[in-house]
């Protein structure tokens, strides 16, 4: 194994990518620091983030943390009809957590010494020796290393591929959360362990419950749901991505900033379409938030002693939840690929880039397919094993 005690390295982008890689790369010997765009630690808007290995790989393999302080599961996979009645149940155990609980333990690790908030990077260039990018605050920083993890609005992505645009799939996702013990105690008694699937024409919700802000107890966990409805390109999209101060949203729409119309009419939706149980949780939400749903794919993750990862380099549906899995995964095997690398960083990033790319190519397809299933073709089977979570397949 190699070690970098004398190299250094700059990341770009401070979320579950930038945070692992970097934890990472400084196990490996880097002096490594962190550049993230938001003034001060991120909000996670408290939503919800399946776990899968290899987004918790950091804490089951280096960290003294623990990954069930930080983490619930449910041990059913469930669909229930529009009368309330479940159409299909296996047994299927999942681990979830709140996308702010992970963030604080990953920045735990890390430390905030080398974490640098409003910091926005504009660009980059290197030469044989260092990779030098630079900031809007006119800041400039050189490094052996950068690695850009500054997910799906990535600056760098059009400087490693010019032709990766976002393409929207033709759905939005409702986001939102509410306290699980806000719920009427039968609603609550049918969600608290599983994750539940409610599939209606062209659409479908799912929901499962997360760790509350500061606490696992079950008491303070909370109902996260995504609701996939079809909005057409164009003018009405547009409409909706307006915020309530009239500032366009491109990938989302925040808590508390949707058009109070909107979030009324889908509160109204949910009661007429879907079971009761499941339509409480979307009308219980007081600021239920969306999300603009595109697929993006750089075919280049590597360009000499630069790498692009997670979503940055690929970003699609969640409808496979291994968006965080897979940054994570670009993490791993770039530490993997320097740590066999004899010290030779452009070398390392050549030899990483060809997996990276075909996992990502391999998971764009199949939650494409997964959508175009649930959203247009109707052909969304409840129990259907080629429906599960997981990034290298289904369930896998
Ligand atoms: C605040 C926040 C909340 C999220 N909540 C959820 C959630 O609840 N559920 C879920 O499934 N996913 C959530 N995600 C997305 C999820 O983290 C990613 O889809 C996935 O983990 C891949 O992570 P990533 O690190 O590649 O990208 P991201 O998580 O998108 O992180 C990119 C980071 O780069 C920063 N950045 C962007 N451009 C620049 C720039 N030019 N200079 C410096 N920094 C820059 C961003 O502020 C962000 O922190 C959230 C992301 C963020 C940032």
């Amino acid at each position: 194994m190699t070690h970098y005690t004398a190299a250094s390295a700059i990341v770009i982008g401070g979320s579950i990518g930038g945070l692992t890689t970097a934890l990472l790369l400084r196990d490996l010997g880097f002096t490594v620091d962190v550049y993230e765009r938001t003034a001060g630690p991120l909000d996670g808007r408290g939503s919800g983030i399946v776990l899968q290995p290899d987004t918790v790989r950091w804490f089951t393999e280096r960290s003294t943390q623990h990954i069930d302080d930080l983490s619930t599961s449910t041990n059913y996979v469930q669909y229930l009809d529009r009368s309330g009645d479940v159409r299909y149940r296996e047994q299927c155990t999942w681990t979830y957590t709140s996308w702010g609980t992970f963030y604080r333990a990953l920045l735990a690790d890390f430390g905030t010494e080398h974490y640098h908030y409003g910091e926005f990077a504009c660009g980059f260039s290197q030469d044989d020796r260092r990779a030098t990018v630079r900031f809007v605050s006119g800041r400039t920083e050189s490094a052996d290393l950068v690695v850009f993890a500054d997910g799906v609005t990535s600056m760098a992505r059009e400087r490693f591929d010019a032709d990766a645009d976002l393409r929207y799939a033709g759905y939005i996702g409702w986001r939102g959360t509410v306290g699980l013990r806000e719920l009427d105690a039968g609603t609550q008694a049918v969600l608290r362990d599983a994750i539940t699937y409610d599939v209606i024409p062209n659409s479908h919700i799912t929901m499962y419950p997360i760790p509350g802000e500061h606490s696992l107890r079950m008491e303070d966990r909370l109902m996260n749901y995504v609701w996939y409805r079809n909005v057409p390109a164009g003018p009405e999209l547009t409409e909706m991505l307006l915020d309530k101060r009239g500032f366009p949203g491109t990938v989302s729409v925040h808590p508390g900033q949707v058009q109070d119309r909107y979030v009324a009419e889908l509160k109204a939706a949910a009661v007429e379409l879907l079971a009761p149980a499941v339509a409480e949780v979307v009308t219980a939400t007081e600021t239920p938030y969306l999300q603009v749903l595109s697929d993006v794919r750089s075919t280049r993750m590597a360009q000499g002693r630069v790498a692009l990862i997670g979503d940055a380099a690929c970003a699609s549906r969640p409808h496979a939840a291994a968006g965080t899995a897979k940054a994570a995964a670009d993490g791993w095997a770039l530490a993997a690929a320097l740590g066999d690398a004899g010290g030779d960083i452009a070398s390392a990033l050549a030899k990483w880039e060809p997996a990276q790319l075909q996992l990502s190519d391999s998971l764009l397809r199949r939650v494409v397919a997964m959508g175009e299933r649930s959203q247009f073709t109707n052909t969304w089977t409840p129990g259907d094993p080629d429906l599960r979570f997981g990034l290298y397949g289904p369930g896998r």
